[in-house]
């Protein structure tokens, strides 16, 4: 837990968020400021900063967040979909708990920018 950290605080519901998943490992809410018809936000309930701090044991937590992004675009009926893990302010990181962007509904480009 980081005092300061506003997924730790969603994963608290000390503040508010539209949560559409939850189990043992990991929370899901959409984003509010989505970047696509769907953007929905997977996150380990542990307070990880970004990957570059992973280890070991965290290993089952991350396949974790890509299965769980995969059942969701799957319930919300995505055939093509895009998961991202921005790690560092360089990335586009801007909210340092792990999170997982599932990102579909439009034409998603490649490369990203
Ligand atoms: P990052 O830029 O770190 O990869 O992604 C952070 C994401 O969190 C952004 O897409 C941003 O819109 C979202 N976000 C930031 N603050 C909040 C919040 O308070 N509630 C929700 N639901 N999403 C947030
Ligand atoms: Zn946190």
């Amino acid at each position: 837990m980081s005092e300061d950290c506003i997924f730790c605080k969603i994963r608290d519901r000390a503040i508010p968020a539209k949560r559409v998943f939850e189990d043992d490992l990991c929370f899901a809410f959409e984003d509010i400021d989505p970047k696509a018809p769907t953007h929905i936000l997977v996150c380990p309930k542990e307070h990880l900063a970004s990957l570059a701090e992973a280890d070991a044991s965290h290993e089952g937590m991350l396949g974790r967040l890509c299965l769980v992004a995969a059942k969701l675009a799957e319930k919300n009926g995505e055939e093509s979909y895009r998961t991202v893990v921005n790690t560092g302010a360089g990335s586009g990181q801007s909210v340092f708990h792990v999170h997982m962007h599932l990102l579909a509904g439009r034409t998603l480009n490649w490369p990203p920018g």
